[in-house]
């Protein structure tokens, strides 16, 4: 599963021979909690953002010589796209002058939001700046979109957090909602899921394992369920985090019920991992490998979270989380099934997000790309190093970068972010 070209393009004399034949440079990546800075802050005069990033215990400066750690700028005044020459004066002077890992964030209304037409197509626009400057700026720096809205700047404060910190290290290029409401900070900032019971399925292994280990490091009590095939990594898995396991085939006609009894005390967190691939084109695909794809993928994250709100086992101010994929989002030759289960986890969020914010519970989904983990150590070698360089980081993620994104969806501060589907792909050309 190892990138032996990043190990060999991050060694001394590997890293000239990279750059002098201009080889992808895949750099270091930043995974840590900290906050990148110092912040260079932008934007709308008086921003409520700039307190939140202040109250966050971000160093926020409003002018200062590079080099600087983020670079933040508030857009949400821009209401004409002549405006939009304000984004070109506060990033051209900096463009190369961000740490590595540095931080670009560019905070906007949600155009659906905005009240007249000159305002949407300037807030739109926005999208078209922080893609590119993911893809320009290079060195681990990531970029990202993040549509606020009015008034309720303060429940973006674990986005901000979450998209500073170097847990965000594989995000790139995305664009993040968070609603109106005053989300409750948390108890306890080194473990904001104390008290909370988190359900993660798959986690034997690969990313839901990163999952179970990530929620449980935030305070979680985690619920480890899979086959029973894999009961021995499984255990591991559920000592490791002093949780619980649970030996379960989720495409059994009653493994919806049986799951139930497993949940006497109902559940806070529903993370939907569990995952396969029978890939073949379709003119080759009989339909058990149709089938089974679609029963993993989909069918089961859906009922069971159905069963879980019809027993009233799944908690007010709870938080489900799909995995998806960018296939899911751009297609995929040779996974018509699984492309099509993927999809339709990004239809469950849409369906799901507006049905349950009136209870307090959030539905997102991650679309992980190319992570290193069992399923992609089985790919063609070919196909895996493409997979590996074609994206902004020039590297594959690793589990945990998905486990991170998932820990911010999970967060109590993170209650009016939902509805959302957030690529954890190192902005992968796939689906851009
Ligand atoms: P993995 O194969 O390493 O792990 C998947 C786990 O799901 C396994 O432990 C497996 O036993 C379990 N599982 C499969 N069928 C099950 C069932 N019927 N009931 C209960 N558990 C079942 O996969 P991974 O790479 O860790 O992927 C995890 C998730 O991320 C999957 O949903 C996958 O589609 C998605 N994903 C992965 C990548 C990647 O690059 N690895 C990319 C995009 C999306």
């Amino acid at each position: 599963m190892g990138d032996r070209y990043a190990s060999f393009a991050n060694s001394g004399p590997g890293h000239a021979l990279v750059k002098r034949l201009g080889l992808p440079d895949p750099p270091r990546l930043r995974r840590d909690a900290a906050l990148a800075g110092p912040v260079l802050f932008g934007g709308r005069p008086g921003s409520a953002v700039r307190d939140a990033l202040t109250k966050l215990g971000a160093d926020v400066i409003d002018t200062a010589d590079p080099p600087h750690g983020a670079l933040v700028f508030d857009a949400s005044h821009l209401t004409d796209p002549a405006q939009l020459v304000a984004l070109h004066e506060f990033f051209h002077p900096y463009a190369r002058s961000l740490h590595r890992s540095g931080r670009v964030i560019v905070l906007g209304t949600a155009p659906e939001n905005c009240g007249t037409t000159g305002h949407a197509i300037a807030q739109r626009a926005l999208e078209g700046l922080t893609r590119s400057i993911g893809k320009e700026f290079g060195r681990g720096i990531t970029a990202q979109l993040v549509y606020v809205t009015p008034d309720a700047e303060a429940a973006a404060e674990s986005t901000l957090r979450f998209l500073l910190s170097g847990r965000s290290a594989y995000v790139s290029g995305q664009v993040v909602r968070v609603g109106p409401g005053h989300p409750p900070p948390p108890a306890h900032p080194d473990r904001p899921l104390d008290g909370r019971i988190a359900l993660v399925t798959g986690a034997a292994r690969g990313i839901g394992a990163a999952i179970a280990t990530t929620l449980g490091r935030d305070g979680a009590t985690v619920i480890a369920l899979d086959v029973p095939a894999a009961g021995d990594a499984l255990a591991a898995v559920a000592n490791e985090v002093r949780g619980r396991a649970v030996q379960l085939d989720l495409t059994h006609p009653e493994a919806a019920g049986r799951l139930a009894t497993h949940l006497p005390d109902g559940v806070d967190i529903v993370v939907h991992n569990a995952g396969i691939t029978r890939d073949r084109t379709i003119a080759k695909m009989d339909a058990a490998g149709w089938n089974s794809v679609i029963a993993v993928n989909l069918t089961a994250p859906a009922r069971i979270t159905a069963e879980l709100l019809d027993r009233g086992l799944l908690h007010d101010g709870g938080r489900v989380v799909g995995v998806s994929s960018i296939a899911g989002i751009a297609g995929n030759r040779g996974q018509t099934n699984y492309a099509t289960s993927k999809a339709g986890v990004i239809g469950f969020v849409r369906a799901m997000a507006p049905e349950l914010i009136g209870r307090g519970i959030t539905v997102n989904a991650v679309a992980p790309g190319f992570i290193e983990t069992a399923m992609t150590a089985r790919m063609p070698v070919m196909l895996r190093e493409a997979g590996r360089r074609m994206n902004s980081m020039a590297q594959g993620g690793r589990p945990v970068d998905v486990a991170e994104t998932i820990a911010w969806l999970a967060a109590p501060g993170s209650g009016t972010v939902t509805g959302n589907i957030v690529r954890v792909c190192g902005q992968s050309l796939l689906g851009a």
